[in-house]
């Protein structure tokens, strides 16, 4: 018999089987999907079965070196995910399975037992411990170890080390070691509250066609209850046996989500996301391979987890851009999940207070089936939303906080009520210039102003790491001018100290996030009430559910509305309605001041009136005009190279390759230079392609993919639908 295998080296040229003999002592035991050793050319390296057969090739073969961990095998389901990724995002077969896997488990490290042990004593002899007792009756704390280990074994932790010692010379007892999950939960569950009327319709809906493929797209305000919605689908579907995956953004942003789940499902639920170390990861791994959980709750990769029997999927913020992976695979999870629930037959739920245009107009065509909750849960109201003309307060030289937004948190602190304060720094950095001769601080290596942190006085390329002291003086005209440009969340903490030396205040940006941990303490602290405001950029927008919070106010509201991408309308509705959403979610209404430059645009006049389907429209009819998504599709090819004139010269031959074997009704934009030209020395020119159906495209862009593949001087990233460009 003979493996097919695919070999751990992620180069395109290596995108094949290769055939090895399967030597007779693993006759028995391997099997599809198995990680494996194999000798390549020099070297040893790691392979995975992908098929066995009898084929014989014509060339000469090697043998199989030995069969790796046995219990971690990709199974039949992951095996196609892994080609239908290999198809669709132009990868290479062996980069799809790596990136099904959760890096403790990646075939690289599988030296590293992850593993956590704990030790136990047990009773080894009981006549001998009878006879211990009999002679030592004073022993009473003996004695006492003794009468438990009866019963029970007893951590070794939690016993003296000497009278473990004793007993041991006394071959009384003995030590075992037994795995020790990392996360454990203990099962306090709380029970499910009883629907609403608005809430059963949808659950009915979907109970109805539990076991057939749907897309449905759950639109409900914030606060509408969505996310019970789906807990109650999430019973019905263990109560059959079977199990589900729910993906939610960037789990720190929700891990008041994860709460709710550990509540009502306890330890039938696995998380994943990136805060947990390599060993939490393993372990969370092991729970689903070992069927020990039912529900697995956790970010973007979660999709691929190897939950057998299926019974639902759900992805909660549907309309989130961290769906999209950016790296290869340049994977999009919702298109996955809907791959794994056509195999299992299954409903996929997309829920969303502001569904992506994309959704919304594929419900509107009844592809997807369509849910919705109008109203807030317990009768709480959508908030006021107040719009404030900044224009107005700069000549009264209030450039941060207008004299309402100002009001409005005196009148909170006084009432002991709490604050939220977004500042808007989607394409937005704080970067530093001179006053005196112009100077900025770029980055040597990409076309980007640095970016300034306060805490370490230094300057830092977002994009390739680069850092450098700030000077005193100007490093160009030697003056002190120096000056601060934009606005931060530590300038605007400096700021609000000063305004309100009382109020506690908190932060929330990547610098007080970055540990372990700190993120939850944040949520914690603020849902105690141990401060009055917190302050924050888009990571508070999102899932939180705060009690106490009445006013919501957005500093800036503009910046987003100005980047270069045609989703930038899109996105600031979102983030605003969002961030709204957050007030007023108990007995107390709550109410939101947006500060802009531009009161009269639509876009925020919208998120006023708390008008999700009046946007829809509105923007519809902007993409029809312009030809963008929903109504068109859009693939964009980036050429990259250290050499500037070699990327040039590829980018005009794929334009010109494209223009010859496209359909006519494609457009084909470019090349032009990216967003970003140049980032760490690497050019990076674009194309961008509009198509509504060109059944040539796949195969073209494949083409190119192909002619790429040795070219060492100019690499090709192709990717479908990105979520900017
Ligand atoms: P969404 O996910 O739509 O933002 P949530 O599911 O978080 O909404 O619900 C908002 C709040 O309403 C939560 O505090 C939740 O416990 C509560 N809630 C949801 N459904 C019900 C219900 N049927 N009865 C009572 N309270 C509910
Ligand atoms: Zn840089």
């Amino acid at each position: 018999m003979y493996a097919q295998i695919i070999i751990e080296y992620p180069v395109k040229s290596l995108d094949k089987c290769f055939t090895y003999v399967i030597p007779k002592q693993f006759l028995d035991t391997i099997k599809i999907g198995m990680k494996v050793k194999v000798p390549f050319g020099k070297s040893i390296l790691n392979g995975i079965v992908i098929d066995i057969n009898n084929n014989k090739p014509d060339y000469e073969m090697k043998e199989i070196i030995s069969l790796e961990d046995s219990e971690n095998f990709l199974n039949e389901e992951q095996l196609s995910i892994g080609k239908y990724l290999q198809e669709e995002t132009l990868c290479t077969l062996i980069t799809a399975y790596q990136t099904m896997l959760p890096s403790a488990l990646k075939i690289k490290d599988q030296k590293t037992d992850y593993n956590k042990y704990e030790e136990f004593v047990v009773m080894d002899d009981e006549y001998a411990c009878e006879e211990y007792i009999k002679m030592h009756p004073r022993a009473f704390k003996q004695i006492e170890i003794l009468e438990l280990l009866k019963n029970d074994k007893i951590p070794k932790r939690m016993i003296d080390n000497n009278i473990v010692k004793v007993f041991k010379n006394n071959k009384l007892i003995k030590i075992v070691k037994e795995q020790k999950y990392r996360i454990n939960i203990i099962d306090i569950l709380n029970k499910e509250l009883t629907l609403n009327e608005e809430q059963q319709i949808a659950f009915d809906e979907v109970q109805k066609q539990i076991n057939e493929y749907n897309v449905f797209l759950l639109q409900g305000v914030t606060g509408s209850g969505k996310t019970e919605v789906y807990m109650h689908l999430i019973s019905e579907v263990i109560k059959n046996g079977k199990t589900a995956i729910v993906l939610v953004p960037e789990i720190c942003l929700t891990t008041q989500t994860v709460q709710r789940f550990y509540d009502r499902f306890g330890s039938s639920v696995a998380i994943f996301h990136s805060g947990l170390s390599k060993g939490e990861k393993h372990d969370e791994y092991q729970k689903i391979l070992r069927d020990e959980v039912k529900i697995v709750v956790g970010t973007r990769s979660s999709i691929f987890v190897p939950l057998k029997n299926l019974g639902i999927i759900i992805i909660d913020e549907e309309h989130s851009d961290t769906y999209k992976q950016e790296s290869i695979p340049r994977y999009d999870a919702i298109e996955v999940a809907k791959f794994r629930a056509k195999y299992h037959d299954i409903p996929l739920i997309l829920a969303s207070a502001t569904p992506s245009l994309e959704a919304k107009a594929r419900a509107g065509k009844r592809v997807y089936k369509l849910l919705t909750l109008t109203k807030r849960t317990n009768n709480m109201k959508l908030p006021e939303v107040q719009i404030v003309d900044m224009t107005q307060e700069v000549s009264k030289k209030n450039f941060i906080f207008s004299e309402t937004l100002k009001d409005k948190i005196i009148e909170r602190l006084t009432n002991q009520e709490q604050i939220i304060l977004l500042l808007n720094r989607r394409g937005f950095s704080t970067y530093i210039t001179c006053g005196n001769c112009g100077y900025t601080y770029k980055c040597p290596n990409c076309d980007i102003t640095l970016t300034y942190h306060k805490t370490s006085n230094n300057l830092r390329c977002h994009y390739c790491g680069y850092s450098i002291k700030k000077d005193d003086s100007c490093p160009n005209c030697q003056g002190n001018s120096l000056n601060y440009l934009g606005l931060g969340t530590q300038k605007l903490e400096e700021e609000l100290n000063k305004l309100y030396p009382e109020a506690k205040i908190i932060r929330m940006d990547q610098d007080t996030t970055s540990k372990k941990g700190s993120y939850q303490r944040i949520i914690d602290d603020f849902a105690d009430g141990k401060y009055d405001i917190l302050l924050g950029t888009q990571m508070i927008s999102k899932g939180l559910d705060f009690k106490n919070v009445t006013l919501v106010g957005i500093i800036n509201a503009d910046t987003s509305l100005n980047i270069p991408d045609f989703r930038a309308n899109e996105k600031t509705f979102d983030l605003l309605y969002q961030t709204s959403g957050r007030a007023g979610r108990n007995i107390k209404p709550g109410e939101v001041i947006i500060q802009t430059f531009n009161p009269d645009n639509e876009t925020l006049n919208f998120v006023k009136n708390n008008d999700y389907e009046g946007f829809y429209k509105y923007e519809m009819d902007i993409r029809h005009k312009l030809k963008y998504p929903p109504y068109t599709y859009i693939a964009t090819i980036n050429i990259k190279s250290s050499d500037y004139e070699e990327a040039g010269k590829s980018a005009n031959q794929i334009k010109n390759y494209l223009s010859h074997h496209l359909s006519t009704a494609s457009i084909i934009y470019g090349p032009t230079p990216a967003a970003i030209f140049r980032i760490n020395n690497i050019y990076n020119f674009q194309i961008i392609i509009k198509y509504t159906f060109d059944n040539r495209l796949h195969e073209s862009l494949k083409q190119i993919d192909a002619n790429y593949i040795t070219n060492n001087k100019v690499n090709i990233e192709i990717t479908f639908n990105p979520s900017h460009f």
